[in-house]
């Protein structure tokens, strides 16, 4: 994947770098982005060095990848934030201009927004946790909710300590089903507004890359 600019992150995490930092532990690190496209936009971002985008997902890491939905409840307790959009843009492809795992945190006044779907017929993946279709209305070529089927997880916000393995997941179903689509590249979208949604589970959006976003 040809990235035109280096890890500018790890030296944020470093300490080499300046940001406004929101959030800290040994494992992530949140700061604010240095080009809001929300009154509130920050990065959060994974320590661990080899990383680099959301391909690199896999069974041994899962829980990292967890750890980013539970740092983002853990900002927005911190921020006061009721609701919150998750965005993370996967390859150069995808969009991705940083070479290191970056989740978006943005406010509700960040403007793209996506609702879930009901289930449709053509299913990409499913196992006892998770299941992933094709959107009722997609906006853009390929378009696929990835939900968690346990209806405890109703949002991203029932993310916990203790079951960072099955949000973690959510990542590596979209690395799979992408696989399967022949996407070089794609974008993730979570809407955390609980009573915004008519589902009562988890809804991860899966993006090919003609989706157009600001981010
Ligand atoms: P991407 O396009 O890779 O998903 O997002 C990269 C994000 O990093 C962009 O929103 C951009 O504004 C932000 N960014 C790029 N360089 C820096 C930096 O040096 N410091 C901070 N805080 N944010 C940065």
């Amino acid at each position: 994947m040809n990235f035109v600019v280096e890890d500018v992150f790890a030296q944020i995490i470093k300490g080499e770098a300046p940001a406004e930092i929101v959030y800290e532990d040994e494992v992530v690190m949140a700061f604010k982005d240095i080009n809001p496209k929300a009154s509130f936009h920050v990065l959060i971002v994974p320590k661990l060095d080899g990383l680099v985008t959301g391909f690199d997902v896999h069974a041994e890491n899962l829980d990292i990848f967890g750890r980013l939905f539970l740092v983002a409840k853990y900002v927005s307790d911190l921020e006061d934030l009721d609701t919150y959009k998750l965005h993370m843009n996967v390859g150069t492809v995808g969009g991705q201009v940083v070479p290191r795992v970056h989740l978006h945190q943005l406010s509700s006044d960040y403007a793209p927004n996506l609702a879930c779907s009901a289930a449709t017929d053509l299913v990409y993946y499913e196992d006892d946790d998770t299941i992933a279709f094709s959107h009722e209305k997609p906006v853009c070529e390929h378009h696929v909710v990835i939900q968690l089927k346990n209806p405890e997880f109703e949002s991203g916000l029932d993310v916990r300590e203790t079951n960072l393995e099955e949000f973690g997941n959510l990542f590596w179903v979209a690395k799979s089903v992408s696989q399967q689509l022949g996407l070089d590249g794609y974008k993730l979208f979570m809407n955390v507004a609980p009573k915004e949604t008519t589902s009562h589970f988890t809804c991860f959006h899966l993006l090919s890359p003609d989706y157009k976003t600001e981010l």
